[in-house]
């Protein structure tokens, strides 16, 4: 089988950046924590977990921890504190950029956050406080149906996950700008699942099958796999080598794309198989 890789593959800059954190942490200490699944990919948690990086949890004290590419809210982080947990910050700096714009509001505003309601980085994000240490209000938008029921205020900032779909972000945008009075929009989602949307088209009319690797939790994953189905190409989403199965083996060339938390060893071991069917 013919195997065209995608022009953008494999780690973004933000999950490069806090795998390099966890692997320079373990090299110099033992006993240190993750809060959260590091990033979504099943390897590189296992890989770490065998090297000496542990899931935190609520026994854990006077120790050191580090922070998942996707952040996590303020309360949570201080009852680590609390216990003497030294906290290393490996979240994305695009991530970190959409907590800071939300720390400055002022408490007549309300934050719109256009994402999944249990993704962990939104979670984060309504896990905020000003400098009175007052929790600042939010509210989540994950469809149309969700503006119905935002709750009349003086004034909004709307902002969005970073991984969010580009065109579910413009048209929810829309109708809240047209809805709602003193709206201000920020734009916080990240160019990296667009770049590799966009680098898909380039493959669409020189294969039969697409093979999407990337976490099955990963929502920029899931949006690259998304937007092939919507182009009536065939996709096949998949975590590493051992899930492929004999019926997505019946193609002459197939095209291959990651999410951004998939390493390239993963995609090469993909890519060898495939070829070698
Ligand atoms: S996809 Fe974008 S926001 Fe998410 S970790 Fe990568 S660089 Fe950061």
């Amino acid at each position: 089988m013919k195997v065209i890789r995608s022009k953008t593959i494999g780690y973004c800059s933000g999950v490069k950046n806090t795998i390099k954190i966890a692997y320079d942490l373990i090299s110099k200490k033992d006993n240190c924590y993750v809060i959260g699944d590091i990033v979504h990919n099943k390897e590189v948690v296992n890989d770490l977990k065998s090297k000496g990086l542990k899931p935190i949890d609520d026994n854990v004290k006077d120790s050191i921890a580090l922070v998942r590419t996707h952040g996590i809210g303020e309360s949570k982080l201080n009852k680590y504190k609390e216990k003497n947990i030294k906290i290393i910050d490996g979240t994305c700096p695009l991530v970190k950029r959409s907590h800071n714009i939300v720390k400055k509001i002022d408490t007549n505003t309300l934050v719109l956050i256009i994402g999944s309601k249990n993704h962990s980085e939104v979670l984060a994000l309504q896990d905020i406080y000003d400098k009175n240490n007052n929790k600042i209000e939010t509210f989540v938008i994950s469809s149309e149906k969700d503006i119905e029921n935002i709750p009349i205020k003086d004034r909004y900032l709307l902002i969005c996950q970073t991984t969010a779909d580009v065109n579910l972000v413009r048209t929810l945008k829309d109708i809240i700008i047209k809805k709602f009075k003193n709206v201000e929009f920020i734009n916080t989602i990240c160019n990296e699942p667009k770049k590799r949307i966009d680098d898909l088209d380039y493959l669409f009319d020189k294969v039969e099958a697409i093979f999407v690797v990337g976490g099955f939790k990963s929502a920029n994953t899931k949006l690259i796999y998304d937007y092939i189905k919507s182009k009536g190409i065939t996709a096949h989403l998949i975590e590493n080598k051992n899930q492929i199965t004999k019926d997505m083996l019946n193609y002459k060339v197939v095209g291959l794309t990651s999410g951004a938390s998939t390493s390239d060893k993963v995609i090469d071991e993909i890519q060898k198989e495939l070829e070698n069917a």
